[in-house]
């Protein structure tokens, strides 16, 4: 599904990534671990196309095609997903409008019949009632004013309705109460399937508990210094990420 090959990316002329290596198998979930300014959010951000960054060496597969020249709409559309760490704010479009508009796209590029206003509002809220979240949101502007762990529930509703081949989750239970935490859980595990692959940013026991993932790395100083099982996780959680990030430096 996705393959990571040496790849070094620099923002703004300071180079964040320096050769990160991994590769996520269709089916699997993943989670990516590491310390503030590790460069996850970069990692996340790159493999999504969001500009800004710049790829000095390495390459980004997905599929078996390179995704190093493709606009982030084309990716959106062959089926990646980011759910971002901040959510962007957009006053002036109403989430309903934003989440139709995004479906759609998606359901035109898999050559599926587009949904009109009435079925898209049926299918957002079966969507909306099983995150636990008010239906009055979908008349309110994009993330405008939204509480952290609206905006946060407000990703994992798009996650939900898009149904995308591969999910970059980055920091996805940050804020979240319990409730939302389990139903972010909840979603993470039904989206499994063979043909489906997710990469989860996150530094919490809870999520790991409930998310059971294949694979876990660590991201440390631009590069995966260590990858594990789910033991390597609970290792990284007891002993802190000093102790496993200096194993394995360079
Ligand atoms: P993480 O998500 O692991 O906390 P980030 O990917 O957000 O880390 O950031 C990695 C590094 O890149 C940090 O040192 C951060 O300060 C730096 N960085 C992020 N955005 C910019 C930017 N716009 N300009 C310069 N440096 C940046
Ligand atoms: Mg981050």
């Amino acid at each position: 599904m996705l393959r990571i090959t040496n790849l070094h990316v620099e923002r703004e002329g300071k180079l964040i990534l320096r050769g990160v290596d991994f590769h996520l198998p269709a089916g699997q979930v993943h989670v990516v671990m590491g310390p503030n300014g590790a460069g996850k959010s970069t990692l996340a951000s790159v493999i999504a196309g969001w500009p800004g960054y710049g790829v000095t060496q390495g390459d980004i597969v997905y599929e078996g095609g390179s995704l190093l020249d493709l606009p982030p709409e084309q990716r959106a559309r062959q089926g990646i997903f980011l759910a971002f760490q901040h959510p962007v704010e957009v006053p002036g479009v109403a989430c309903a409008t934003f989440l139709k508009e995004a479906v759609n796209a998606v359901r035109q590029a898999r050559g599926e019949p587009v949904l009109d206003a009435a079925e898209f509002l049926t299918m957002a809220r079966e969507h909306m009632s099983r995150l636990g979240m008010s239906l009055d949101l979908l008349q309110r502007p994009l993330n405008d004013g939204f509480s952290g762990g609206e905006k946060k529930r407000g990703e994992m509703l798009q996650l939900s309705l898009l149904q995308p081949k591969l999910a970059v989750l980055d920091e996805p239970d940050s804020g979240l109460d319990i409730d939302a935490l389990n139903a972010l859980a909840d979603g993470i595990n039904r989206l499994r399937s063979p043909t489906r692959s997710l990469l989860v940013v996150t530094h919490y026991h809870r999520l790991l508990d409930l998310i059971q993932p294949d694979r876990v790395h660590v991201l440390a100083g631009g590069r995966v210094v260590q990858s594990g099982g789910g033991e390597l996780a609970q290792r990284v959680l007891a002993e802190g990420y000093c102790q496993v990030c200096q194993e394995n430096t360079p």
